[in-house]
């Protein structure tokens, strides 16, 4: 972990762009809300296959309008050159400097007939494109992601992204902060030195987390999942035992040399100002 001490902390929030109007409105005023904690920048997700380019790019701008800076995730799963292209085009003539560069998965039933096939490739795309112009931010995963064959071989990948010229990464979220500080012990091994920034998923419903997590990989521990489930329908017991853990789990990050955190916020402001507040951020 050594080596993660010398950067700068940062902090940052991930919205996904609102489907309605409702949304909008509700996005809106957690922006405002959680803008008040000074993050280094919010970032918006990209949704598979390019299905909400419009709304991710329409939401960039508006945060970017509003003084703090925003990133775009952007993946490349079933894009083109082309498209990908235009993108970075239409990001930079908008003064957008940070990008979260992802491979994506295709919706099940989408063939591809995109031109990248991993993120590595992306991230060497935009170098060429764009040259230093972005902030090049890559997906890191402590837990290993779900398709890699190991975690040996999904290490490697995550270096050739970093070999393509990643500047930053940030985690898929995680609950066992031994599994982040043996990552990071294992990148220092392979003379991976840019920042890991720790992903933090703050519990909003659990019955939707156990599923998101299943899918992407990510473990909640047995006695995690064993309390949570005993809260039943009580929402508010959940959600303040989530920050209690959520926050001891950060805290912990933080004072083993994390480079800051970024919070996945489901566009809600509750509990990241509750872990915010405990740790005195
Ligand atoms: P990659 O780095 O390409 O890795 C994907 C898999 O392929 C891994 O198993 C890896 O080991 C393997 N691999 C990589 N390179 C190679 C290679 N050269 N040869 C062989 N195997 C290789 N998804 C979205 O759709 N939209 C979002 O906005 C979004 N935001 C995210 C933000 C963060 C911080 C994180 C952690 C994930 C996000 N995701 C998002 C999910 C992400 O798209 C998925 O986890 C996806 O399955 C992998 O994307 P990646 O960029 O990590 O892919």
């Amino acid at each position: 972990m050594q080596s993660q001490r010398k950067y700068p902390k940062l902090y940052s929030f991930e919205f996904y762009p609102p489907k309605t109007e409702a949304g909008e409105v509700s996005l809106q005023k957690v922006h405002r809300e959680l803008s008040k904690l000074d993050p280094d920048f919010f970032s918006v997700t990209f949704g598979a296959g390019g299905s909400t380019r419009d709304k991710t790019y329409d939401t960039v701008l508006k945060i970017q309008q509003s003084g703090i800076s925003a990133a775009p995730h952007l993946s490349c799963v079933a894009s083109t050159r082309d498209n990908i292209r235009q993108i970075l085009k239409s990001y930079r003539d908008h003064g957008i400097r940070k990008i979260v560069a992802l491979r994506g998965d295709l919706p099940s039933g989408m063939m591809s007939a995109g031109e990248f096939r991993y993120a590595n490739e992306l991230v060497e795309f935009i170098r060429q494109e764009s040259g230093q112009h972005f902030q090049i931010h890559v997906a890191a995963y402590p837990e290993v992601h779900p398709q890699a064959a190991n975690g040996i071989e999904d290490l490697k990948n995550f270096k050739r992204k970093v070999d393509a010229g990643a500047d930053a990464a940030i985690t898929q979220y995680f609950y066992n902060a031994d599994a982040y500080f043996y990552f990071v012990d294992a990148c220092e091994k392979l003379a991976i030195d840019i920042p890991i920034v720790p992903g933090i998923m703050p519990i909003f419903n659990y019955t939707q987390l156990f599923r998101f997590s299943d899918m992407c990989g990510a473990d909640i521990p047995r006695w995690m999942r064993k309390r949570l489930e005993c809260f039943g329908d009580d929402v508010e017991s959940a959600r303040a035992f989530g920050v209690d853990v959520v926050s001891g789990l950060c805290q912990r990050l933080l004072d083993n040399g994390a480079p800051g955190l970024h919070f996945y916020t489901m566009n809600q402001a509750g509990p990241v100002q509750a872990i915010w507040k405990n740790l005195n951020l």
